[in-house]
């Protein structure tokens, strides 16, 4: 069992998830056959695809045409039909254990031996669905997103007898489908994100029952002060109130007694019109930055932290992924781990000694992992060791990009593709940090790009706005410089929205190369902002003052093409061409000499602010400089004998 072996996939069911789930896989270029059990069912998961496939030609965002995607998809009601062939096969049918029992039963009849058996189960133990089939250790789950199209995030959940090699090409298949798999290495209930989202939602919850809080301070407080993409009363009425009051009662928790007020009621969120708030004849969630007052977030954190610490302890998986699948997963502007690292785990652990003593409540009851954490002394970032080591690694560790440094070119990844890779204070710092400490001697040249598929970077993270302090804000973050400053040429790769924060930090860089798709602009005066990661400079410098201030003053967006025309970018390219040409550009300041290229720069860059006079003597000084190098000298010889230059910046 092993990727190389899955060309056919079968997706069993067409709903939310099952036609999405087809979608994204047909995407990758695999056949992929979708089954339900009455056609106008198959009828209205394709057309779901056509929708979307469409859409997603229409801002080209994919390289084929919709026709071209939809070719590898065929559609059945019979199940043999689907499934003979597959190599891996998918099912997406609703949640109901003994109708999963019956299509695992089917299948091990339908299918072969070594097929792929996966389920997208949210909730129900993978060991009880391969019970239904004698090879279990075929059974693994991959769960999943809503919406498969746009959520990155697959959890690749072992049941009690998976094997590695099945989990393995599972992870593998997820890969190649342009997902990030987590491995949920035990099969517990809530798999890694939702395991970590009940608090979330929960806590809040006893705390408004138990009249600590309101619901517009909690959901402000998270929403405003901690940067969680909404308020944990907001999510709940998204998602449906009866949703996590059903998980809760299948997991035996207990259940808050708003929320159960609620349910009796039949105010269940959003789709009935009411819920914590009123849809219909209220404004919806309509709290503010001021409603925070001092609702206590510690609580709401450290219970989330403990479940991390429960979900690390227990083996079931490692920080890393419990922080990319609550950052891809739920859109959390950090991890979990990470962010209890920061706070303290002995702060951390403090609150839930203190809460659990005064409430007697076994959701307070702190995990071993997390006190052992606390005893051997690893409280977090500020003693070097958390649920992360911060004390080994000569750079980062980092949380927010990726780099990887090979044949003298240094890659760097921003990445935080559930916000767009939006410039948080941290990634900023990551950025300073690394730009500031990699050994240049082993670095020709960097490139900067974006994660995820839309965005080199769409502006810089507000959400810590609200409650910082004024005079903080007006420190021009050095990471911005120290991009500028880096003694090689950095070129900014942009594929997608180029913005705000994101289009000062590709200023920042000497070159930028776009895909036709992208879209830049300054839209902070939108906000009543104005750029502050040098923007306002950088254009003008860089456009001159009369598009500059367009920019700047109108705050809309420009497409790749303007900007070329324009001057801000060096090429607006087909998608397709974009990396031959990024290639291209890295093959030149790769093989050039390091020293000069550093001098060009350095030049440059400074002789803008000067006179013209100072500027010339800059220029003559460094062109002296040069003259003097072994690299001079091996670029004339090479001229002179009509070879390549081999420079070694010396
Ligand atoms: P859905 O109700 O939208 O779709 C389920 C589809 O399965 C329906 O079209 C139904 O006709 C079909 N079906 C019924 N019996 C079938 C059978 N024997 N063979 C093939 N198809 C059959 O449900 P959904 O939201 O797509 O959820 C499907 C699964 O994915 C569930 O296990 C759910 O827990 C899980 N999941 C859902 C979400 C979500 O947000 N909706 C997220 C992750 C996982």
């Amino acid at each position: 069992m092993s990727l190389e072996r899955i060309d056919r996939v079968a997706v069993l069911g067409a709903g939310n998830m099952g036609h999405g789930i087809t979608e994204v896989t047909a995407l990758a270029g695999y056949d992929v056959t979708m089954r339900d059990i009455k056609d106008e069912f198959v009828e209205d998961g394709y057309e779901s695809i056509e929708w979307s496939l469409q859409k997603l030609e229409d801002k080209e965002m994919i390289d084929e045409s919709a026709d071209e995607v939809l070719s590898r998809i065929e559609t059945t009601t019979d199940l043999e039909t689907a499934v003979a062939d597959a190599d891996l096969v998918i099912e997406a049918a609703p949640e109901d254990l003994d109708l999963k029992h019956d299509i695992f039963t089917d299948l091990e009849e339908y299918t072969s031996g070594d097929t792929l058996l996966a389920t997208n189960t949210s909730s129900l133990p993978i060991s009880d669905i391969a019970a239904a089939v004698d090879s279990a250790e075929r059974v693994l789950g991959l769960h999943f997103f809503n919406p498969p199209v746009k959520m990155d995030l697959v959890e690749v959940i072992y049941g009690e007898d998976t094997s590695d090699e099945a989990a393995e090409a599972g992870y593998e298949w997820v890969e190649s489908i342009g997902k990030t798999p987590i491995y949920v290495r035990k099969d517990v209930r809530g798999f890694v994100v939702n395991t970590i989202v009940g608090p979330f939602g929960g806590e809040p919850a006893f705390m408004v029952s138990n009249d600590e809080a309101t619901i517009r301070e909690a959901d402000a407080t998270m929403a405003h002060e901690r940067g969680y993409p909404m308020g944990p009363f907001e999510l709940g009425d998204l998602t449906g109130i009866d949703v996590g009051y059903h998980v809760r009662k299948e997991g035996d928790s207990p259940i808050p007694p708003i929320t159960e007020a609620k349910v009796e009621a039949g105010d269940l969120g959003q789709k009935t019109g009411k819920g914590f708030y009123d849809y219909e004849d209220g404004d919806g969630a309509d709290y503010e930055p001021e409603d925070a007052g001092d609702f206590d977030w510690l609580r709401v954190e450290a219970r989330m932290i403990n479940r991390a610490a429960f979900l690390v302890g227990e083996d079931v998986a490692t920080p890393e992924e419990v922080d990319t699948g609550v950052q891809l997963g739920l859109g959390f502007p950090e991890g979990i781990c990470r962010r209890g690292d920061k706070i303290g785990l002995d702060t951390v652990l403090e609150k839930l000694e203190t809460l659990h003593e005064e409430t007697g409540a076994d959701r307070f009851e702190p995990h071993p992992y997390l006190e052992q954490l606390v005893e051997e002394g690893k409280t977090g970032e500020d003693a070097g060791a958390g649920f992360y080591d911060y004390a080994d690694d000569e750079l980062g560790p980092y949380h927010d990009l990726n780099y990887e440094l090979e044949d003298g070119v240094l890659q760097v990844e921003l990445d935080r593709p559930s916000r767009m890779n939006a410039l948080s204070e941290d990634l900023l710092s990551e950025i300073d940090d690394l730009f500031s400490s990699v050994d240049t001697d082993e670095v020709r040249v960097a490139t900067i790009e974006g994660s995820g598929d839309r965005a080199f970077s769409a502006g810089a993270d507000i959400s810590g706005f609200a409650d910082a302090n004024p005079t903080d804000l007006m420190d021009v973050s050095p990471g911005f410089e120290t991009v500028n400053d880096f003694p090689r040429p950095v070129l900014a790769k942009i594929d997608g929205f180029c913005l705000g924060g994101g289009l000062e930090l590709a200023l920042a860089c000497d070159l930028r190369i776009a895909t036709e798709r992208s879209s830049f602009g300054a839209p902070e005066i939108g906000l009543g902002l104005i750029p502050g990661g040098g923007g306002t400079q950088r254009l003008t410098r860089i456009l001159g003052e009369t598009r500059a201030k367009e920019l700047v003053f109108r705050g809309n967006h420009i497409d790749a093409d303007r900007a070329a025309d324009w001057g801000l970018i060096n090429r607006s390219v087909e998608r397709e061409d974009f990396d031959d040409t990024v290639a291209a550009f890295l093959e030149d300041l790769r093989s050039g000499p390091p020293i000069g290229l550093k001098v060009a720069k350095k030049v440059m860059n400074e002789g803008q602010d000067a006179s013209l006079d100072a500027a010339l003597a800059m220029e003559s000084q460094g062109f002296g400089l040069l003259s003097s190098t072994d690299d001079v000298l091996e670029g004339t010889a090479a001229f002179a004998e009509d070879r390549e230059p081999e420079f070694e910046g010396k």
